[in-house]
């Protein structure tokens, strides 16, 4: 093992913390000295923080006046390769260098001393009194059944004090005790045997895992319809890294991290890996950050933040779906995962395995250039065949304004039904109905602080605003005209499509997977586990549904509005629409029994869903691809957006106004500025958003000249910038 370099007792160190102050702070190196890269609590004007040693102190100040290092803490240093990591990527997506470490550093309790850990648990007493404030923690205890939390963590969780937790401690509801050693994952096997793979699993399975021994960075498309197995092959480039002692990382959107997935993981290499992500308590997080910074977790499972733990020796990191557009951050830090997976594996020498049935455009470019190797798995595993697919054009349907399936739809599930198979019923609206309309004076109902509908939900028998999460329940009479009794939904929701099937089909067992008919995220995985099995006849979902869950007896999806998505100005709306569709069409048919797609449309025509019903992928990409090379916008160009959001909106527009007149340092580039416009969120929790889009030449230094660009603002009062590096929306 390389020891990081030391700096001795009083030696000038310089201290990157999560504070935002920007740049490093000196301090002297504490009593038996610190190596590069610790992890070090320091004093900030009267308070403790917690930072990293990130490099020799500049020195360029009174000696005498530079305070000392606190302590150490105990854990690893930072390596060098995850410091290179969090500097490019700061200097990638523009992320003032604090902001970047707290990525890094989210390991919760980092600052506790090993001593004051004590850990919390459901206690045999019940309260003398209730409060609201105990009631929650209890609530919080009892959620999380088997786990213990520390005194922060469920205070937090339960948003109370801690003396709250403590009152509890001291009544007895409460036990209180000391926080075992963090738990070693056990072994996993990658030499168990994998299933027998057919010819091109077997030849893409081999040239991954020769690319892992090689200890060379490199980037593969793994690119095979749903079914064709994807995850079976990456699963054996993961055994050829934990061969060679390597550590692997399998990213997922979050919604795909399912007990179906760990299952299969577990059955591959006998044992659980560690799984990373927003649902874990604390308390295990900071295990997982633990074991995988001493190496001992093999193998990751995670949500896109995992690609900021402290990996000793990454061999490979696998992003599945990688067109996911969950990959992109978007609050706080703007980052993509899937670019960052590759910028992390460059530096560490690590292979990275993009797998997808309908790559991103971007990752399709690089493909094509040459720059990522390509795997193609053309056919589906077995005798399973792609679904037919076929449009229904809803011109033709003659259904009343407040019936969504349309009679060949309605068959096509009859004849599942008769035959014990399932079928799937896709919209991606949640909730009830898109559009509450008053009868009375016309209004909708909209968000008080969003540029946006309030959703209702029935099954929640709330209003929810989709974009900042205001709710407030239904209510009886219109907001604008209070007149009682004429409030009407319009449209359908997931949960309204529902109620469509019970009545259409009053017999079938119906289950209706929408994240808010489920307390919790395991609530809805065992749901999903239970459909897997059969315990329903129709799943009515969202776009929860269309993602990494194998459902055997599914035959049939029928997808309710295909249109939805091609509508607006958005560049990337056929690409997504495109994926998406493809996606949840591929659900149906496995192995034994195959699968039919129908799409209601009303535009059968459209060449979008023309090309989805040809099936031909190719010509879809090229067509794409040309419009976007004309245009100049990614992969063939490069963008940013700014966005200045504040209270004001004519402030927030005059700060955007005087950005895009001084465009000196763009021009230089030859970069060309557009807006200000409302941004695609235009108001967002009481806050207007204003952009600025920047486009420039695939080979434009564009981040020098955006970050002097920006530079020359001076943000008044409440106002503040974000930049957001390569969009998702332009
Ligand atoms: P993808 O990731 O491309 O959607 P999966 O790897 O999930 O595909 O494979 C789809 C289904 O086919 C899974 O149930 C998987 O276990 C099965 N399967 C794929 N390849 C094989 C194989 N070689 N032997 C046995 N079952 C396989
Ligand atoms: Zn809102």
């Amino acid at each position: 093992m390389n020891f990081p370099p030391h700096f001795d007792h009083g030696e000038l160190v310089a201290v990157l913390t999560t504070q935002p102050l920007g740049r490093a702070l000196d301090y002297k190196a504490p009593e038996g000295g610190c190596h590069l890269g610790a992890f070090v609590e320091v004093p900030l004007g009267p308070r403790k923080v917690i930072g990293v040693v990130w490099g020799a102190g500049q020195g360029d100040y009174d000696y005498a006046k530079v305070r000392p290092v606190i302590r150490v803490l105990d854990v690893a240093p930072m390596r060098e390769e995850m410091r290179m990591f969090l500097t490019r990527a700061a200097a990638y997506t523009l992320t003032p260098m604090p902001a970047m470490l707290r990525l890094g550093t989210r390991a919760p309790g980092l600052g506790d001393p090993p001593s004051m850990r004590k850990v919390y648990r459901r206690g045999a007493q019940e309260p003398e009194r209730m409060t609201d404030a105990r009631r929650r923690v209890l609530e919080v205890l009892a959620e999380y059944g088997d786990l213990a939390f520390t005194l922060k963590e469920l205070a937090d969780q339960a948003g109370v004090t801690a003396s709250v937790v403590k009152g509890l401690v001291d009544q007895g509801a409460v036990h209180e005790e000391d926080s075992p050693r963090d738990l070693p994952f056990a072994r996993l096997d990658p030499d168990l045997p994998g299933k027998a793979l057919s010819a091109d699993q077997a030849v893409a399975a081999e040239v991954l895992a020769e690319a892992v021994r090689s200890e060379r960075y490199g980037t593969t498309l793994l690119r095979g319809v749903t079914g064709s197995g994807k995850t079976e092959v990456y699963l054996e480039a993961v055994a050829a890294a934990l061969r060679a002692g390597r550590q692997a990382l399998v990213l997922l959107p979050e919604i795909a991290l399912t007990e179906q997935f760990l299952t299969r993981v577990q059955a591959r290499f006998g044992a659980k890996p560690a799984e990373w992500h927003s649902g874990a308590t604390m308390t295990e997080r900071r295990r997982i950050w633990r074991m995988v910074g001493e190496g001992q977790a093999q193998l990751v499972i995670g949500a896109r933040s995992a690609l900021f733990l402290p990996f000793q020796n990454l061999g490979l990191i696998v992003v599945d779906e990688e067109h996911d557009t969950s990959y992109k951050q978007e609050d706080g830090v703007l980052y993509n995962a899937r670019d960052m997976a590759v910028l992390r594996a460059s530096i560490c020498g690590a292979q990275v395995v993009l797998a997808s049935a309908t790559p991103s455009l971007e990752t399709w470019a690089n493909a094509e250039a040459g720059k990522y190797r390509r795997l193609e798995l053309t056919s589906r595993y077995g005798a399973a065949v792609l679904p037919e697919m076929r449009a229904v054009d809803m011109r033709e349907a003659g259904l009343p304004g407040d019936r969504w399936v349309s009679p060949v739809l309605k068959q096509e599930v009859d004849a599942r039904l008769e035959r014990g198979e399932q079928a799937m019923l896709f919209i991606n609206r949640r909730g009830y109905a898109p559009v509450t309309l008053c009868r009375a004076c016309g209004q909708q109902i909209g968000c008080d602080h969003c540029d946006a509908r309030m959703v209702e939900h029935r099954f929640l028998k709330r209003l929810i605003c989709h974009q900042c999460g205001e709710s407030r329940p239904m209510p009886e009479a219109c907001p604008s005209c209070e007149v009682e009794g004429k409030l009407a939904p319009v449209g359908p929701g997931v949960e309204r499509l529902g109620e469509e099937a019970a009545a259409l089909w009053p017999q079938a067992r119906i289950a209706t997977l929408s994240s808010d008919m489920y307390g919790s995220a395991r609530a809805l995985k065992a749901e999903i586990a239970g459909i897997a099995e059969g315990a329903a006849d129709i799943v009515i979902g969202t776009q929860l549904v269309a993602k990494g869950h194998n459902f055997p007896k599914l035959t049939l999806v029928g997808i309710i509005d295909a249109d939805l998505g091609l509508m607006g100005s958005d560049l990337r709306a056929a690409e997504r629409s495109f994926q998406l569709i493809r996606q949840v069409a591929g659900r149906a048919g496995r192995a034994e029994a195959p699968g039919m797609a129908l799409l209601q449309t009303y535009q059968p025509e459209h060449p979008v869903i023309r090309a989805i019903l040809a099936g031909d992928e190719e010509e879809f990409w090229a067509a794409e691809a040309g419009e976007r090379r004309q245009a100049g916008v990614p992969p063939y160009g490069r963008m940013a957006g700014i966005i200045l959001s504040g209270p004001d909106l004519a402030q927030t527009f005059d700060a955007g106004n005087l950005l895009a007149r001084q465009d000196g340092a763009l021009r230089k580039i030859g970069a060309q500025v557009f807006g200000p416009a409302p941004a695609p969120i235009a108001r967002v929790r009481g806050r207007h958003r204003v952009r600025l889009l920047v486009k420039a030449e695939k080979t434009a230094p564009l981040q020098e000249a955006l970050a002097q660009w920006v530079a020359q603002l001076r943000l008044k009062g409440d106002l503040r910038l974000a930049v957001d590096i390569d969009p998702q929306s332009f």
